[in-house]
C-alpha cells in the first residue's frame, strides 16, 4: 500500500498539497512545527494511491511518496 511521508521540519503551512490530493488524504494539522508553522498531516492512509500528486506540488519538496509499505 502507497503512502506519504512528510517532513515537518521542512513544510511551510502553504496548503497545496491539501487541495492537490485527490483522495483528500493531506489536512492541515493545529501543531506548529520549530519555525512555528502549522504543518500538513497525512491521514486515512489506506486508500492512498501514490499518484504523487502532493509531492510534486509541494514547494519545499517536504513530502516523499512511498510505493510500498
Ligand atoms: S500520493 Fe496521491 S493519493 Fe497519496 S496522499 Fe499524495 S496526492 Fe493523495
Ligand atoms: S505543500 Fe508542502 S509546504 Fe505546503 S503544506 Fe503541504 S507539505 Fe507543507
Amino acid at each position: 500500500m502507497p503512502y506519504i511521508v512528510i517532513e515537518e521540519e521542512r513544510c511551510k503551512g502553504c496548503g497545496l498539497c491539501t487541495i492537490a490530493c485527490p483522495k483528500k488524504l493531506v489536512a492541515m494539522s493545529e501543531q506548529p512545527n520549530a519555525l512555528g508553522y502549522t504543518v500538513a498531516v497525512f491521514s486515512a492512509p489506506d486508500t492512498c494511491t501514490g499518484c504523487c500528486l502532493c509531492a510534486e506540488i509541494c514547494p519545499d519538496v517536504a513530502i516523499t511518496v512511498f510505493k510500498e509499505a
